[in-house]
């Protein structure tokens, strides 16, 4: 029996006035300062198949190029607590994310010890969303925080120190709720002129085709039957198409060339080792998510390429090659 039909079995049952007495606990007494659960994330994978436990472990292991060791314990059949030996190699994992185990996107959280683990909601992954076709005057901080919103919760925008933020496209990290479909985009009104603002989402892998949610494929989706006998191409709202290359912009490149002056100016330089956020999702009932991100986007970035190239195989087939 599942355990969340024994947790809701009580519901049936006449409870005997012991059983229905509380125990009272001190949140205090069990959680203490420092407490083990700082060095610990719950991963879940997004696939309806159970997932290969030893695979899991040597896969992300491996992807993560991790300083210290790291050890995982299965929860569910796609869900680990995963616990790091460094804080440092946690945080470098939870900015990394996005993460896939064999292109299923694989879903994070702090550990909450105040609550079990089937009550776990896994509702936001951050990515890194690239705006294109924005006329130049939008392309700051500024525009990219407010004009992001809609996607979700913004985190942060790539800009310069001055705000200014002029490139191939405008990347905004954002916490995208897994179960809303994804937008594709959004209009823009500078002035008189409309401008369609297309999105891309970085290391996007499965999703769903038909109604653009990340949390299913499109086998599972509740829709595909309703369209079934509808038009077809109506079905296939979402695709491919959606996802963007892992880029640098190329807004730090600053090098000046001929006159006295010169150098790189770099935000992320002066903004010290990490930013750190802590935000309210504003589509996220109650829980506080916790967000942490490396300042040094561009070298993010790079690790992101190389893991990209990673991706998308089987693991046995990575072991095989990296062997
Ligand atoms: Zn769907």
């Amino acid at each position: 029996m599942e355990t969340e039909d024994l947790v809701s079995q009580w519901e049936k049952l006449h409870l005997s006035k012991e059983e229905s007495s509380f125990f009272h606990v001190n949140p205090e007494t069990y959680i203490e300062e420092g407490a083990r659960g700082k060095n610990c994330l719950v991963g879940k994978a997004l696939t309806e198949k159970s997932v290969n436990s030893e695979g899991f472990r040597v896969t992300m292991s491996q992807i993560w190029k991790l300083e210290g060791w790291v050890i995982f314990k299965e929860l569910g059949e796609q869900c680990f607590l995963i616990e790091f030996q460094k804080l440092t190699d946690k945080e470098r994992v939870l900015s990394g994310r996005p993460w896939f185990f064999d292109r299923h996107l694989l879903t994070m959280m702090e550990v909450d010890e105040t609550i079990s683990i089937h009550s776990l909601q896994f509702r936001f992954e951050p990515f890194w969303v690239q705006l294109h076709n924005l006329p130049l005057a939008t392309m700051t901080e500024e525009f990219g925080q407010q004009f992001a919103e809609a996607i979700g919760h913004v985190i942060r925008v790539e800009a310069e120190a001055d705000g200014r933020a002029w490139g191939r496209c405008l990347r905004v990290r954002v916490a995208v709720d897994l179960h809303q479909p994804l937008l594709r985009g959004k209009w823009l009104m500078l002035g008189e002129k409309q401008h369609w603002i297309p999105f891309k989402y970085e290391r996007l892998q499965s999703f769903c085709f038909k109604c653009g949610v990340l949390f299913h494929k499109g086998r599972n989706c509740t829709r595909t039957r309703a369209e079934q006998q509808g038009d077809e191409q109506a079905s296939y709202q979402f695709g491919p198409w959606l996802r963007g290359q892992p880029r640098i912009t190329n807004i730090f490149d600053r090098r000046r060339y001929g006159g006295g002056g010169g150098g790189n100016h770099r935000k992320d330089e002066q903004q010290g080792d990490r930013d750190r956020f802590e935000c309210e999702e504003p589509r996220c009932k109650g829980k506080a998510l916790k967000v942490e991100v490396l300042a040094g986007k561009q070298d993010t970035s790079l690790a992101e390429n190389e893991e990209e190239k990673k991706q998308g195989s089987n693991p046995n087939h990575q072991q095989k090659k990296q062997q």
